[in-house]
């Protein structure tokens, strides 16, 4: 592993834990040249299924567009960045765990809510609001009333 700051090629991990129930490992590590200090989340790249479009088409999973949409739910919001990185590969391993090789784009809409419900209530509404683009005031409604629960 290079270190960001000076390239160098020699790092050394000062602590290493499991994170987002056991599927990455966060290292914290330390530059033998600068001695600056960073962190990396590693967790097994597996192949993500494609994702079907409403209108039919077939995309790659976007992984930066998941996380554009997260972060944009969530802005001035309590939200870390951990959490929100915490629920994306929550997201990603229920995608894989399928084990279909194309996926429906509302199935990730729908886990992203599921995610954004459990993080933050304010978050979940403006996701929801914009991904289901509330029809009428009674699907407003319905979210609401889930929340409540
Ligand atoms: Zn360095």
């Amino acid at each position: 592993m290079h270190c960001p700051f000076c390239s160098a090629t020699d790092t050394k991990v000062i602590d290493s834990r499991l994170v987002a129930d056991g599927h990455q490992v966060r290292r914290r590590r330390e530059c033998t040249e600068c001695h600056e200090r960073f962190t990396t989340f590693e967790g097994a790249e597996l192949v993500m299924p494609r994702v079907i479009k409403r209108d039919g088409s077939r995309q790659p999973f976007d992984e930066e567009k998941l996380r554009g949409g997260m972060l944009r739910a969530v802005e001035k919001r309590p939200v870390s960045m951990d959490e929100i990185e915490q629920a994306i590969t929550k997201i990603k391993s229920t995608l894989r765990a399928t084990g279909e090789r194309e996926i429906d784009s509302e199935m990730i809409g729908n886990l992203m809510m599921d995610q954004l419900m459990s993080l933050d209530k304010v978050a979940y509404i403006r996701f929801a609001s914009v991904y289901r683009a509330f029809e009428d005031v009674s699907q407003f409604g319905e979210a609401i009333a889930k929340l409540q629960k």
